[in-house]
């Protein structure tokens, strides 16, 4: 009974925008304020008047209780209902993706984000109904079109690739070499994660590094049987896909260094494809180009058809992020 995802264009995909308060460089450089949220869903441009519409607008004062509540939680519902889903983080480097999928991955403090609040609601709801189930997860990281497990990194040291398949209909995903690991508890699922997260790449420089032309796929996959007394059992399998994406700032970019240009190119591949696929979507069509990177091979299987996405476009509101905030609304806004 939860509507929130279909637009009035009748398609599944939902983009929200959440924004970031000014941060100690942006206030020192007293960078003044150019995105001013209104009501729940229109955000004012003040450099050029213009606004921009979203499903929902989140401003800099929203905790991440507040996103897991409105978004998050009725996307958890239908994963168990059978559905697979993904939500992504979306934005320039800086602007709050990993705070919004990770966030503190320590313990269960405020500053929990989506992931870590996702692992425990899940038990919580799971053990409520009673059900039997079982729980998988894979963490993946995308690196210039080339997939690593960052549960198994040593696979990858070897040499090993991971092959992305169609099953026969061509419906479904098959991901070849990559490890999927049974949790048990959240505490567990917790202690995957962020033994995995440690060897995301990263690195020399702080501005150039890695992890932020990186995707970090991280993936939960859910086994229900439904006893119902005096029928037959019901199985569900429903997935999510929680996707910290490479800074949007790599899509203009091209490296001086040939091996860095090569790289920022690679990185237009999968956001630009993922844009591209989201447009098609939106517009029904009938050829979706998922087939054009990695990313969107990946999860063919959690984008259109019976599925749910969301992607949260993260954006500073200071002036000095103005050309990085209106490509990122641009972008979002395209997705709608
Ligand atoms: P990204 O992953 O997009 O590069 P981060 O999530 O790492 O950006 O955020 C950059 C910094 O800003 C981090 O120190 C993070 O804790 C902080 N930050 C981001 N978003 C928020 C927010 N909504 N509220 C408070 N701090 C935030
Ligand atoms: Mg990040």
């Amino acid at each position: 009974a939860h509507n929130a995802y279909n637009s009035d264009k009748g398609t599944n995909i939902q983009v929200v925008l959440r924004c970031r308060g000014r941060n100690e460089s942006e206030l020192a450089a007293e960078s003044p304020v150019i995105l001013e949220p209104s009501g729940h869903k229109d955000v004012l441009l003040t450099t050029s008047n213009k606004r921009f519409s979203f499903d929902r607008v989140f401003d800099q004062n929203t905790t991440q209780e507040h996103i897991y509540a409105e978004v998050v939680q009725p996307i958890l519902d239908q994963v168990l209902e059978g559905y697979n889903c993904t939500i992504f983080a979306y934005g320039q480097t800086g602007s709050g993706k990993t705070y919004t999928m990770e966030g503190n991955l320590e313990q269960r403090t405020d500053d929990a984000g989506i992931i870590p609040r996702v692992i425990d609601n899940l038990y919580e709801a799971l053990e409520t109904k009673g059900t039997e189930y079982s729980i998988k997860v894979s963490l993946l990281e995308l690196y210039n079109e080339e997939l690593r497990d960052l549960l198994n990194p040593s696979n990858h040291q070897q040499g090993r690739q991971i092959k992305i398949f169609e099953d026969k209909d061509g419906s479904g995903v098959i991901i070849q070499g990559v490890d999927e690991k049974y949790i048990q508890t959240a505490e567990e699922g917790l202690d995957v994660l962020r033994s995995g997260i440690k060897y995301r790449s990263t690195g020399t420089t702080k501005c150039n590094d890695k992890s932020s032309r990186s995707h970090c796929i991280f993936s939960l996959t859910i086994h229900i049987r439904e006893s119902v007394p005096g029928k037959e059992d019901v199985f569900r399998i429903g997935k999510l896909n929680l996707v910290d994406l490479a800074g949007s700032e790599n899509i203009n970019r091209s490296g001086a260094e040939l091996i860095r240009a090569r790289e920022a190119g690679m990185i237009n591949q999968s956001l630009l494809t993922l844009g591209r696929v989201i447009n098609h979507l939106v517009e029904h069509s009938t050829h979706i180009p998922y087939r054009e990177s990695k990313l969107t091979r990946l999860l063919k299987d959690s984008l259109g058809g019976k599925t749910r996405t969301c992607i949260i476009a993260t954006v500073s509101i200071a002036k000095m992020n103005q050309e990085e905030i209106i490509s990122t609304l641009d972008y979002a806004n395209r997705a709608k």
